[in-house]
């Protein structure tokens, strides 16, 4: 049985206060549950504060990026040995944003997939189309393509640990949500991708997100799908009620 993971992307959102203030009005109220996994992917500049806030709570931080190298010259940079020395325990890798903004490809995700895994961080791997693709019949081979490349070089063991995040592009903050059959469809073959080119059992255990324009009124019908294994949600994640209520969803 996987458990769900629902996460809650603030992206480039929110001051030190008003992060706070989430957090103390949430941390709380997360059932402790085996059913799913709540964690927020806060800012980089809050994440030691916020690591201590939900210390001994069921409310994890995650890093929206991280960067492959342990040390260096790399101004502005983090590094996986900086996250893990101040607690963080998941980082979202190549979403969609930084692969069209800042140059992430698909190998650097492959090395930051790695990196992470290395320094015991649980990569959140994200993966998806744009509408040009899809609309020319090439989501999967893209996002097939994606998911091969992030993966490439990792043990079945290691892949079992992964959160992949399946996004399209098209239903990124754009109110347009990928039906849960559609949404459950691309799941079920990046799960057939998994298999494929790693193992059957690696397969059964990696866990795949749907995130794009999720929101309490949708949530239940994406998670009702057979592999759809949670949500990574912007907008709807930004108040304490709306992310509540998508986690008490998982
Ligand atoms: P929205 O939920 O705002 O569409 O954003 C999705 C997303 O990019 C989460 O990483």
């Amino acid at each position: 049985m996987r458990k769900n993971v629902i996460a809650g992307n603030w992206k480039m959102n929110k001051t030190i206060s008003e992060a706070k203030e989430f957090i103390e009005a949430t941390k709380a109220k997360i059932p402790s549950s085996d059913k799913a996994e709540a964690i927020v992917c806060a800012p980089a500049l809050y994440l030691t504060e916020l690591v201590k806030l939900t210390e001994g709570t069921d409310l994890k931080i995650a890093a929206q990026t991280m960067h492959y190298e342990e040390s260096g010259a790399f101004t502005g940079e983090i590094s996986p040995t900086a996250l893990k020395s101040i607690g963080v325990e998941y980082a979202v890798i190549g979403h969609s944003e930084r692969r069209e903004y800042y140059n992430e490809t698909d190998e650097s995700v492959n090395k930051k997939t790695h990196a992470a895994l290395q320094h015991g961080i649980t990569p959140i791997v994200c993966i998806g189309e744009t509408l040009e693709e899809r609309e020319a019949d090439k989501t999967n081979e893209v996002v097939g393509g994606q998911v091969e490349k992030a993966l490439e070089g990792l043990s079945a063991e290691q892949v079992s640990t992964v959160i992949l995040a399946y996004e399209p592009v098209w239903a990124i903050g754009t109110g347009k949500t990928a039906t849960a059959q559609q949404a459950n469809e691309v799941c079920t073959f990046i799960r057939n991708v998994v298999k494929e080119k790693v193992s059957a059992e690696a397969a059964d255990a990696v866990r795949i997100q749907y995130g794009g324009s999720v929101k309490p009124a949708n949530v239940d019908e994406l998670l009702s799908e057979s592999d759809i294994d949670g949500a990574l949600v912007g907008g709807a994640s930004l108040e304490a009620d709306s992310f509540l209520a998508l986690v008490e969803a998982g």
